[in-house]
């Protein structure tokens, strides 16, 4: 798969809008567009890698990821954070985190859950 046309990439290039939660050197994490759950977020390299076990720097990744789940504890009220790593809806490293059907919240409130996440993040 060619880079230029990958979705992920055009995130990180900022060529694809998201609602963007947390960002370092090297990774991002956004609201996914389809929630499954109130601030569903995918953690991404924002190098091109196809798998999260091709991400050299993998612990660092990880530390983005518990940053996130954290958050999203905090904000929607619930222990219950779920992840998956599977790989195969977009060939570019990423890993769902996502909170439990229980979470308080309405999961279509991208904005809302946007905001409140990022002041989590700020806020510890
Ligand atoms: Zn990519």
């Amino acid at each position: 798969m060619d880079m230029d046309d990958c979705i992920f990439c055009k995130i990180v290039r900022r060529e694809i809008p998201a609602l963007t939660l947390y960002e370092d050197g090297d990774f991002l994490a956004f609201l996914d567009i389809h929630p499954q759950s109130p601030g569903h977020a995918q953690v991404i390299p924002k190098k091109h890698y196809r798998w999260v076990w091709d991400v050299p720097n993998i612990g660092a990744y990880f530390e983005v990821v518990r940053k996130i789940a954290k958050a999203q504890q905090k904000v929607f009220n619930t222990e219950w954070i779920l992840s998956k790593i599977i790989g195969d809806e977009v060939a570019h490293a990423h890993i769902w985190v996502f909170p439990g059907n229980e979470a308080k919240g309405d999961k279509n409130d991208l904005e809302g859950n946007a905001r409140k996440l990022r002041e989590a993040l700020t806020n510890k």
